[in-house]
């Protein structure tokens, strides 16, 4: 059953600098690469490489095109990508100093300005045993999670970065939502009671991660796998991707929380984000 997933795409520009910018300075940075980044591709480059069918949908603007090859060379669907001649491809300027700090600059483009029409007529064929996921980095995502949820598939909704006002609207049509523990805390702080939704994922880094099913109020921990960690970025994203994509083999939610852990500790062990995404051959070797 496919797993759709309505989802950002930025183009990641990395400068090694040996230290940040001061303000008015001019600088000549010691090397420059480019990845394919944005939690919606790393969610669905996590959930192809994990075995499931997978579409993505979303927006760039024109040109770059290797964007949607490497989406397509991970097995996933790039049909669903909308491209929009009056924006710019989303992207991001990272720049890193020789300890690893960084500064960030996000250009979203064309992931907020998805065309709402195409998006329903792409999505008109999700059906009652699909899943979609969801962040917060796109528009649109209201009109996706009702389409979803009229159709019967499930809707994971991954919380980041945090929104209130987006997570407020989003939620009545959400099936399981996802967050990192600092996104836990903020909303339960902003929503404090019921929740309606079948269950909450929260992911906690080194100290693992938990399942409240809030049907029947059982919990489930799963620890972290010991690793060293050289780059946490789009462990999350790697997480929720192979948890969608268990859940939708049919796995119990034990075994889907495990598979998840093992590929994003897997994950982090690499440097990137999207780039560093095992597939599934290699997480079960590494919890064989
Ligand atoms: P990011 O924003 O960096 O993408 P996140 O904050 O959304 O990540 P985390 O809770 O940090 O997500 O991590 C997600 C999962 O990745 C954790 O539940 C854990 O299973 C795994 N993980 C993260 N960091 C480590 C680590 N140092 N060692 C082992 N596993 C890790």
């Amino acid at each position: 059953m496919p797993i759709w997933n309505l989802g950002s795409i930025n183009i990641d520009h990395v400068y090694r600098l040996d230290r940040l910018p001061e303000p008015g300075a001019t600088q000549a940075a010691r090397s420059y690469s480019t990845g394919l980044g944005g939690k919606g591709a790393n969610q669905t480059v996590a959930a192809a490489r994990a075995g499931a069918r997978t579409r993505h949908l979303g927006a760039m603007g024109q040109g770059d095109d290797w964007v949607i090859e490497r989406i397509r060379a991970t097995g996933a669907c790039p049909a669903g990508i909308q491209r929009l001649p009056d924006e710019a491809t989303g992207h991001a300027i990272i720049l890193l100093d020789r300890a690893g700090e960084n500064a960030i600059v996000i250009h979203p483009g064309a992931n907020r300005a998805i065309d709402r029409d195409a998006l329903r007529r792409a999505l008109s064929e999700i059906g009652p045993d699909d899943t979609l996921l969801l962040q917060n980095e796109t528009s649109c995502q209201l009109e996706a999670a009702r389409q979803a949820r009229q159709a019967g598939a499930r809707v994971i909704y991954s919380a980041a970065p945090f929104d209130i006002d987006a997570v407020r609207q989003v939620l009545p049509h959400v099936s399981i939502l996802a967050m990192n523990a600092g996104e836990a805390q903020q909303l339960f702080a902003a929503l404090p009671g019921d929740l309606p939704v079948r269950g909450l994922l929260i992911t906690r880094g080194a100290d693992g991660a938990e399942y409240r099913d809030l049907r029947t109020g059982q919990t489930y921990r799963q620890a972290a796998f010991r690793v060293t960690a050289v780059d946490t970025t789009g462990a999350g994203d790697t997480f929720a991707g192979y948890f969608a994509a268990a859940l939708d083999r049919g796995d119990a939610i034990p075994a889907a929380l495990r598979l998840a852990a093992a590929a994003s500790a897997l994950q982090v062990t690499r440097p990137g984000a999207g780039d560093a995404i095992p597939d599934r051959d290699e997480v079960l070797d590494f919890i064989r």
